[in-house]
């Protein structure tokens, strides 16, 4: 894939980048470990004034990152911005407490004195995908730098000026040269990477052929992975939910980075008691969003990345309908203008064998189940590959016990959307990786756990 700026609104070819050379990709490693010998040994306090400084220029320039993300992706520029802050968010959420996270845990044993410390462990591959540019990069950086270790990026091919940019952010907060660097780069590369001895570990987020790809790599070579890959998570309506607040939610959950997010909800399961009027309602809510132009502050769906998420979706919405289901709105792509636009879609009448029920619709596609009760609920939510996460609602609580303790997920959500916050730990089971980000976890993960014991 050439690294390359395309307008996904237009289609217009926009800057193109010439992949670093083999020279340049050695020189890029030398420089991270020259960097993280020293930057190992900087105390939480200043390493915690540059992250708070990369929070501020985040805030400050929010306006041009959010274009400049739109312009790569096409993700309405509303969202773009609300994208940035939360990278601000996530900045200062690990500068103020990486130091207690990572604090000597001392524990009662029979030496004199024994505890546990956390120790970097050198340089770290990021390999991130390209549909939230800045948040998927940052809320790596922010632990993984916090925790003193040093940053290569290998960012998705489609946005290359936002990887740029990050690594600018990163030098202008005042972290020493050489601790974050972005690698203009093809896939073909990264398994090379991970065989130079100097490269601890790495963490992907992206496809599941990508994640396999990485973590046999790293495999070979005995070194750590986190993986963050596909979902399809469900979205269970039961009898006694707050029908319109959870329609409402719905709709956001779906569309959501014009659909193109591994937490957006993909499949809708809804008991048969409501299921007319929540697909009546749905349905609505659907043909009122507006398609079109993300840099308009009106948009509530822009284009898909690239032509071939395009044809991708398209593909997949027609081999569903080739096995049974139907289209209740959209299903096809928008011809009348250029870009990568697919409509606001819901499929029905999807049986257990359709292969689309156990796949991932990464675009604006809404998949409508209808079940008995909640025993069927939670069958068809756990019968797919995937355990990201769940979103769930009802106001019985009975129910709400049986939600969270037999869904199969990263995380549950109840009576809410599924999304991600600096304080939850992130990440999914299955076929959605492992390994988690945020909160605590995601700090202790690129760590040494060091076991001391005196005498
Ligand atoms: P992708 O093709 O896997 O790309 C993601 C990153 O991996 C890019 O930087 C890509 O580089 C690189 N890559 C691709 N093939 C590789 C290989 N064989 N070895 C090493 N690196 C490789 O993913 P995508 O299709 O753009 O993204 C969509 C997927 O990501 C969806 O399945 C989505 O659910 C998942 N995702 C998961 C999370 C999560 O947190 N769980 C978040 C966001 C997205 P190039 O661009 O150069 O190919």
């Amino acid at each position: 894939m050439a690294i390359a700026t395309i307008n996904p609104a237009t289609g217009e070819l926009l800057k193109t980048f010439e992949p670093l050379n083999d020279i340049e990709i050695a020189q890029k490693l030398d420089l991270a470990q020259q960097a993280f010998e020293k930057y190992h040994k900087t105390s939480f306090q200043e390493r915690s004034v540059w992250m708070q400084k990369a929070a501020e220029i985040l805030e400050q320039e929010k306006a041009d990152f959010a274009k400049m993300m739109t312009l790569e992706m096409g993700k309405p520029l509303k969202a773009a911005i609300a994208e940035v802050e939360k990278c601000a968010l996530v900045c200062r959420y690990y500068a103020e407490h990486a130091a207690e996270f990572l604090a000597d845990t001392s524990v009662k044993t029979d030496a004199s004195q024994s505890f546990i410390k956390y120790q970097p462990l050198g340089i770290i591959l990021a390999v991130m995908p390209w549909n939230f540019p800045f948040w998927q990069v940052f809320r790596f950086v922010g632990p993984a730098l916090m925790a003193g270790n040093v940053g290569l990026l290998k960012h998705a091919s489609n946005v290359p000026q936002c990887a740029l940019a990050i690594e600018e952010i990163i030098q202008k907060a005042g972290f020493p040269q050489g601790v974050f660097q972005t690698l203009l780069i093809g896939a073909s590369k990264v398994a090379d990477l991970m065989s130079d001895e100097r490269v601890k570990a790495a963490t992907l987020t992206g496809s599941e052929p990508a994640g396999a790809s990485l973590a046999a790599a790293a495999g070979k070579q005995i070194k750590k992975t986190v993986l963050e890959l596909g979902g399809s998570d469900p979205f269970i309506v039961l009898e006694s939910a707050d029908l319109e607040t959870a329609v409402a939610t719905a709709t956001t959950a779906r569309m959501l980075n014009n659909g193109q997010s591994c937490i957006a909800a993909k499949r809708f399961i809804v008991v048969e008691t409501i299921a007319d009027k929540f697909e009546k309602l749905l349905l609505e809510k659907f043909q009122a969003l507006k398609v079109g132009n993300p840099m308009e502050s009106e948009t509530d769906l822009g284009p898909l990345a690239t032509p071939d998420i395009l044809k991708e979706i398209d593909q997949q919405v027609q081999a569903g309908v080739k096995s049974g289901a139907k289209v209740l709105t959209g299903g096809h792509p928008l011809s009348d203008r250029p870009g990568n636009f697919y409509p606001p879609t819901i499929l029905t009448d999807i049986s257990p064998e359709n292969p689309v029920a156990q796949e991932e619709f990464f675009g604006p596609v809404a998949m409508l189940f209808r079940v008995p009760d909640i025993d069927a609920a939670i069958k068809i939510a756990n019968a797919t590959p995937f355990g990201l996460g769940a979103s769930a609602w009802t106001t019985n609580s009975q129910e709400c016990d049986r939600l969270i303790e037999e869904i199969e997920a990263g995380s549950v959500f109840i009576n809410g959307m599924v999304k991600s916050d600096p304080r939850l730990p992130f990440g999914g089971i299955k076929r959605s990786g492992y390994g988690r980000e945020l909160s605590i976890q995601g700090i202790h993960e690129f760590v040494n756990v060091k076991t001391v014991w005196v005498k």
